[in-house]
C-alpha cells in the first residue's frame, strides 16, 4: 500500500502566472476550460501535484522553453481534492508551461463556479454564474495550486453570450465577437500577484452604475437589471472607504479598477476578490430613503470591510489558514474606523459594543476556542468564520490600538504592509512590526489573547487610596478549571478623587495588582471607554457609588452598556441574582442610549425564552414600567432635527413593548399604523417599520401572514424581502409555523436564506418544538440543499429550545448527526442551551408571587 498522500501540496513546482480561458454554459450548467500555467520546476519531478475537485481533465501537457513538449496523464484524488499529473520522464528544474484542458459543473451549492437564478422583468427565471473560492473552492473552477502561499498572476479570458457581461479581477483589455457564433471573447488584464482564493469571474446580464473616480481608479456597482437604482449608497461608501484606507495604509489601492457586484444567491455576506468584490444583495443594494438606519449601516459596514481587505488580505495574505482570523479581525476593525470617519453621528465604535458582547457570549463558554489555532485540513478553516474570528479578533485589535495609541498602531500597520506586499505573512509578523514601531511588548500581550481561549473577569475594590484589581477567568458554567489562566490586561481606569477626575492606564499581567491614588477615590470606572475585552465586577461599595450618581454622571453610554452586559452575563453565570439584575434595569428606566437599550432588550428576549408562561406575564408587567416612560419621552413620531439613532431607539422600544412586554395598547397602535402604511408608504418612519412587522407577526394570524408572504414575494428592495421573509418565523399559530417550515425546503426561498428562516423558527417560543421536529425530520435534505457554511449557523436556533427534555433530545441528535464543518459551533450552541436550562431550573420559583 502506498503512503496516504498529504492534503498539502509539495513545493517542488511553483506556479507563477495563470492564463485561464473558460466557456460557461448557462443553459446546461456546465463549463469548459483551459488553463496554461507558467511554472518553476525547482526539483526534478515526474509527477506534478496540484488541486482539482469536481473537474474532469481531458488533456495535460507541459512545454519547456526550448519547445519540447511532454504529454501527461491526470489522476484525480477525490479525498485530497488533488490532481496528480504524470509525465513520461523526469522534468529537469527550469521554467515550463503547463497546459490542462478540463470541464466542470456550474453547481448550486454557492461555492466554486456556481449558478444563480433571478426573476427578470418579464417574470421569467434568468441565469447567471459567479464564483466563491474562499477558502478552498478555486479548485472546483480550474486546476490550481489552491493554497494562499502560492501567489501568482492571473490572466482571465471568458467566452460568453454576446448579450451578457463578464467581470473579473482586472479591467477588460479586449472584447471581440467570435465569427459564426453568438458568442464573444472577453479578455481581462493581468491581475496583481495574489492567492487563488481571490480570483473571481462573474457572467450574466448586469447593469452597472456610471464609473466614479476613487483613489485614482474607476469604481462601479453592478446588479441584475432593475436594481441599479439601489446602488448609489454603496457607490458613496465604496468611494469614501477606499480613499480612507489608501490614506490610512499609506499605499494606493493595489488593483486597476473596482467593481462591487450584487449576486442574487450568495452564501456569506460578501467576498473580497481583488477588484471584483461580490455581495449578497442585502449587503450592497439599498434605498437610502426607505431603509432603516441599521440596514444602511450594514451596507456601509460590509462595503468598508471588503475594501479594507484589498490591502489587508489581498495585498498581504496569511501564509496558511491558521492566520485567517487576522485577515477577518483586521478588516472588521478597519470597517469600524472607516464607517466612523464617514458618519461620526452613527457613533460606530459605540455600537461595536454589541458585536463585542456577542463574542464575549461565546467566549465565556468552556467550549470556546483560541482565536488562532493550528489548521491542518482545509475544512478546519471553514470553522473559523465565526464570532470569535471576526468580533473577538476585532475587539482585541481595538483594545491594542487604544493601548498603544492610534497613530503608533497605524504606523506599525503601514510597516507590516510595506514589508509583506504581494507576499504572505504570519500573525507574529504583525506583532513584530508593531513592536518595531512602538517599542512595546506587543507579542507577549497579544499572545495571551490570541492563543488562549476565553477572557478574564476583572474584580475591583478600594481601600483608602489603594485600588486593587485582580483577574480570573469568566465562565457561565463554573467548574473551577483553568483558574490559573492569566491575560495581559490593559486596564483603563478613571477615578473621581477630591482633586478631580484622574485617568490611569496599567497592564495587569499577574493575578492581582494595586494602584495608589493621591487621595481616596469616591468612584472608579474600570475599562473606561469600554475598549477592553473583559468583564468588570465592582465591589458592592463601588457599584453603589456608580448607582448613586444615577449612572449617567460618571459613566458614558458605552460604559453603561458594559455595566448592563456584564451584569446580565453575571446573572446567567449565577454570580448575580436575577432580582439584582432586574433592579439594575429598573434604575435604567431613564436611559436614552440606543445601544444600552439594545443589550437590555436582548436580555429580555433571552429571559422570555427561559421563563414559563406565568413568569413571562410577571416579567411583561415589570418591563412595561421600564419601557413605557422611555417611549413616552420620545413619542411615536419623528421630531424635526432628530438624531437618526433616536429613530432607531424608538423602533426598538416599540418593538419590545409590543412583543416581550405584550402591551395591548402598543399592539393596537402598531396594527393601526401598519394599516396606514399599506395605503401610504410614506406615512410611517422607515425606522419604525421593523417594529410594526415584529408586533404584527407576534400577535397576528392568517391575514397578517398572507400580507407578509406577499410582501416577501413582491418586495422592491432586498431589505423588505428579508424583513417580511424572516417575520414568517415569528407567528404563534401552529398551522402558520408549519407553512414557514415548509418554505425552508420547498424551493420558494433561496438556500442563502432558508437556514436563517429555520433558525428563526427554532428561536420562536411558540413554534420551537414543531421547528425542532421538522429540522430533525428533514436534516439530510437540508444538508443536501443548503450551503455548508449555513448549517452550523442554522443550528444556533437550538439555544431557544429551553427545557430539560428538549435539551436531552438535542444533545443526542447531534451525537448521532455530527456537523463536520462546524463541530465547535455545535458544541457552543449546546453549552449555551445548557446555561439557559440551568437558569430555568434556578429561577423556577422566581417572579411567581
Ligand atoms: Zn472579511
Amino acid at each position: 500500500m502506498a503512503e496516504p498522500r498529504s492534503h498539502r501540496l509539495p513545493t517542488s513546482v511553483i506556479p507563477e502566472r495563470y492564463e485561464i480561458r473558460l466557456t460557461p454554459d448557462l443553459i446546461q450548467w456546465s463549463f469548459a476550460g483551459e488553463v496554461k500555467v507558467a511554472v518553476d520546476v525547482r526539483q526534478g519531478v515526474r509527477e506534478v501535484i496540484l488541486n482539482a475537485a469536481e473537474l474532469s481533465i481531458q488533456s495535460v501537457s507541459i512545454g519547456r522553453s526550448d519547445g519540447v513538449v511532454f504529454h501527461g496523464s491526470a489522476q484525480l484524488d477525490g479525498d485530497n481534492e488533488q490532481a496528480v499529473l504524470n509525465f513520461p520522464e523526469i522534468l529537469a528544474p527550469g521554467k515550463y508551461w503547463l497546459q490542462i484542458q478540463f470541464t466542470g459543473v456550474l453547481n448550486d451549492k454557492l461555492h466554486g463556479f456556481y449558478r444563480s437564478l433571478y426573476k427578470g422583468a418579464d417574470g421569467q427565471e434568468k441565469p447567471l454564474a459567479s464564483t466563491q473560492f474562499e477558502s478552498t473552492d478555486a479548485r472546483r473552477a480550474f486546476p490550481c495550486w489552491d493554497e494562499p502561499a502560492f501567489k501568482a498572476v492571473y490572466q482571465v479570458t471568458l467566452v460568453i453570450d454576446e448579450k451578457l457581461t463578464a467581470i473579473s479581477n482586472a479591467r477588460v483589455v479586449n472584447e471581440r465577437g467570435l465569427k459564426g457564433t453568438e458568442k464573444k471573447e472577453v479578455i481581462f488584464a493581468d491581475s496583481m500577484k495574489m492567492s487563488t482564493y481571490l480570483v473571481a469571474f462573474i457572467v450574466g446580464d448586469f447593469e452597472a452604475t456610471e464609473p466614479v473616480e476613487a483613489d485614482g481608479i474607476e469604481l462601479r456597482v453592478l446588479a441584475v437589471p432593475g436594481k441599479k437604482k439601489l446602488a448609489d449608497f454603496a457607490v458613496a461608501i465604496g468611494k469614501a472607504s477606499l480613499e480612507h484606507f489608501s490614506q490610512y495604509y499609506g499605499i494606493p489601492y493595489p488593483g486597476d479598477k473596482l467593481d462591487l457586484i450584487a449576486i442574487p444567491d450568495f452564501a456569506s455576506g460578501a467576498m473580497e476578490n481583488l477588484g471584483a468584490i461580490t455581495f449578497r444583495e442585502t449587503a450592497l443594494l439599498v434605498d437610502p430613503d426607505k431603509a432603516t438606519r441599521a440596514e444602511l449601516e450594514r451596507v456601509a459596514d460590509v462595503v468598508s470591510h471588503e475594501n479594507a481587505h484589498m490591502w489587508f488580505g489581498d495585498l498581504v495574505t496569511m501564509q496558511w489558514w491558521n492566520g485567517l482570523w487576522l485577515n477577518e479581525a483586521f478588516a472588521t476593525f478597519m470597517e469600524m474606523l472607516a464607517v466612523d470617519a464617514w458618519k461620526p453621528e452613527w457613533r460606530r465604535w459605540d455600537s461595536f459594543a454589541v458585536s463585542r458582547a456577542a463574542a464575549m457570549q461565546v467566549d465565556g463558554l468552556k467550549s470556546t476556542r483560541p482565536i488562532e489555532f493550528p489548521v491542518e485540513r482545509p475544512e478546519e478553516a471553514a470553522g473559523m468564520f465565526d464570532v470569535l474570528t471576526y468580533e473577538k479578533g476585532a475587539s482585541v485589535l481595538r483594545m491594542l490600538e487604544q493601548y498603544l495609541g492610534a497613530a503608533k498602531f497605524r504606523d506599525g500597520i503601514r510597516l507590516y504592509l510595506q514589508k509583506h506586499a504581494y507576499a504572505n505573512a504570519e500573525t507574529t509578523d504583525l506583532w513584530d512590526a508593531l513592536e518595531e514601531s512602538t517599542k512595546q511588548p506587543v507579542r507577549a500581550l497579544m499572545d495571551s489573547w490570541i492563543f488562549q481561549p476565553g477572557y478574564p473577569l476583572v474584580s475591583v475594590e478600594t481601600s483608602g487610596r489603594t485600588i486593587r484589581v485582580s483577574q480570573q477567568i469568566f465562565r457561565y458554567l463554573q467548574d473551577g478549571s483553568d483558574s490559573e489562566r492569566r491575560w495581559h490586561v490593559p486596564i483603563f481606569l478613571r477615578a473621581g478623587t477630591p482633586a478631580g477626575v484622574v485617568n490611569k492606564t496599567l497592564l495587569l499581567t499577574e493575578k492581582e495588582q494595586q494602584v495608589e491614588f493621591d487621595a481616596p477615590a469616591n468612584w472608579v470606572v474600570v475599562n473606561a471607554g469600554a475598549h477592553g475585552f473583559y468583564r468588570v465586577r465592582y465591589s458592592q461599595e463601588l457599584l453603589a457609588a456608580l448607582r448613586q450618581g444615577g449612572m449617567t454622571t460618571q459613566l458614558t453610554a458605552v460604559e453603561r452598556f458594559g455595566l448592563v452586559n456584564d451584569g446580565w452575563a453575571a446573572t446567567l453565570a449565577g454570580i448575580v441574582s436575577l432580582s439584582d439584575y432586574l433592579e439594575l434595569i429598573d434604575q435604567l428606566a431613564g436611559e436614552t442610549d440606543v445601544n444600552v437599550w439594545t443589550t437590555m432588550i436582548a436580555s429580555f428576549h433571552q429571559l422570555h425564552r427561559i421563563l414559563d408562561n406565568v413568569q413571562c406575564k410577571k416579567l411583561a408587567q415589570r418591563l412595561l414600567v421600564v419601557l413605557s416612560p422611555a417611549l413616552e419621552r420620545l413619542g411615536w413620531s419623528v421630531r424635526p432635527g432628530e438624531d437618526e439613532l433616536i429613530g432607531q431607539l424608538r423602533g426598538d422600544l416599540i418593538s419590545a413593548l409590543g412583543t416581550v412586554a405584550d402591551d395591548a395598547a402598543t399592539q393596537d397602535r402598531a396594527r393601526a399604523l401598519f394599516a396606514d402604511y399599506e395605503h401610504n408608504r410614506d406615512s410611517v418612519d422607515r425606522n419604525l417599520l421593523p417594529a410594526l412587522v415584529a408586533i404584527l407577526a407576534h400577535t397576528g394570524g392568517t391575514a397578517e401572514y398572507e400580507k407578509f408572504f406577499a410582501g416577501f414575494e413582491n418586495a422592491q428592495t432586498p431589505q423588505d424581502e428579508t424583513r417580511y421573509l424572516f417575520a414568517l418565523a415569528n407567528f404563534a399559530d401552529a398551522g402558520l409555523i408549519d407553512r414557514t417550515l415548509d418554505l425552508t425546503i420547498n424551493g420558494k426561498v433561496r438556500t442563502q436564506n432558508s437556514p436563517y428562516l429555520m433558525r428563526g423558527a427554532l428561536l420562536n417560543k411558540h413554534g420551537r418544538e414543531r421547528a425542532w421536529s421538522f429540522m430533525k425530520a428533514h436534516w439530510n435534505e437540508m444538508n443536501r440543499l443548503f450551503p455548508d457554511n449555513a448549517i452550523p449557523r442554522m443550528c444556533e436556533g437550538v439555544v431557544g429550545l429551553v427545557s430539560a427534555e428538549l435539551e436531552k433530545d438535542v444533545v443526542s441528535f447531534f451525537l448521532a448527526h455530527p456537523v463536520k464543518q462546524g463541530s465547535k459551533q455545535i458544541e457552543q450552541h449546546l453549552e449555551r442551551l445548557r446555561v439557559a436550562v440551568a437558569c430555568q431550573e434556578l429561577w423556577r420559583s422566581l417572579l411567581r408571587s
